[in-house]
């Protein structure tokens, strides 16, 4: 299917943005990269016929320290994440999730913004950003608002964005001192494929002990998935193998995957257990290492 007209909206502020989308209402949405949209209308699963680019809007970009929290705007793209020495040094599992994004030619046009938006399963960078607790900042005709990045997702291409809300930016607080993190994916080859599963992990630990975990599945329910119940069991206790393997098989049944082109719900499960013990190992590992 070819490209249907369109007309190309070019806003310099975010103000400008939100007006135009309030007024246009459901015939306009925003464009930032283009990676998931221009597809999405060739595919025939975009109907708005007027787009607002949100890439003349500089105040939408960049990566930035502030009180404490490091705020991502949402035009940022992922190659930026991806080598953000602020990123990293923070939650090296947001910089790796970002990394593992498709092709050179991709992260240099995709943002962090769209990679939540379009709200799709599969994403890299929305599980590793809800285990460093990240919080989503919108805006819309009602002024601003935040909700904890495991709250922004409702369903496969839904998200709590209303009519003309805008994303403005990824903010992640400090982290816990001693924190360790990890992003662990499978993918059908390397380079350019999509997540058949994924986990991210932020574990941390004092005097040889894990004091806190959190973890989030990725690819293997309708939205990423924070799964509280297998982080609850680490605390308290020291590393070891048999207790990741333990925490493992509890994510593996609470994920809701599905069967698909790229694996069945069952290959899907035995990934989760695979990865978390992993993504665990490497996460522990890091946080002894932030103590010493
Ligand atoms: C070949 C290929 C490979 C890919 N591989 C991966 C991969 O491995 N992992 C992965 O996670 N993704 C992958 N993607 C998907 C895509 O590149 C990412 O999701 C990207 O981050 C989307 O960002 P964008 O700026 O291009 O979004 P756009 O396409 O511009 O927008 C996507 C959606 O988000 C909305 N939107 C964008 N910004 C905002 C905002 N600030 N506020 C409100 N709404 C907004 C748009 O209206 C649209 O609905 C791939 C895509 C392609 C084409």
């Amino acid at each position: 299917m070819g490209m249907p007209d369109f007309s190309y909206l070019r806003p310099g502020s975010v103000a400008d943005a939100c007006a135009l989308a309030s007024r246009l209402g459901d015939d306009a949405t925003f464009i930032a990269g283009g990676t998931e949209l221009i597809p999405d209308f060739h595919r025939g699963r975009e109907t708005a016929r007027q787009l607002i680019a949100l890439d003349g809007i500089d105040e939408l970009r960049g990566i930035t320290i502030a009180a404490g929290e490091l705020r991502i705007g949402a035009l940022t793209t992922v190659a930026a994440v991806a080598a953000s020495a602020l990123v990293r040094d923070r939650l090296v599992a947001l910089a790796d999730a970002a990394r593992a994004i498709g092709s050179a030619q991709i992260r240099s046009l995709a943002t962090i913004g769209g990679n939540f938006c379009r709200a799709v399963a599969c994403a890299d960078t929305p599980p590793a950003a809800i285990a460093g607790e990240a919080r989503v900042h919108l805006i819309g005709a009602h002024g601003t608002r935040e909700v904890a990045a495991e709250e922004f997702f409702l369903g496969p291409r839904r998200t709590v964005l209303a009519q003309g809300e805008m994303l403005l930016a990824i903010a992640l607080p400090a982290q816990p001192a001693g924190s360790g993190s990890s992003y662990q994916r499978f993918s059908r080859r390397k380079g350019a494929a999509l997540a058949v599963a994924a986990v991210a992990v932020r574990v941390t630990m004092a005097a040889g002990r894990i004091t806190g975990a959190r973890i989030a599945l990725g690819a293997v329910a309708p939205v990423p998935m924070l799964v509280s119940r297998a982080a609850a069991m680490l605390e308290g206790e020291r590393p070891s193998r048999a207790l990741f393997a333990d925490v493992a098989a509890v994510c593996a049944d609470d994920a809701l995957p599905i069967t698909d082109l790229r694996g069945s719900a069952e290959f899907r499960r035995e990934l989760v257990n695979v990865l978390t013990r992993r993504a665990l190992d490497e996460a522990s590992a890091r946080a002894e290492e932030a103590r010493s």
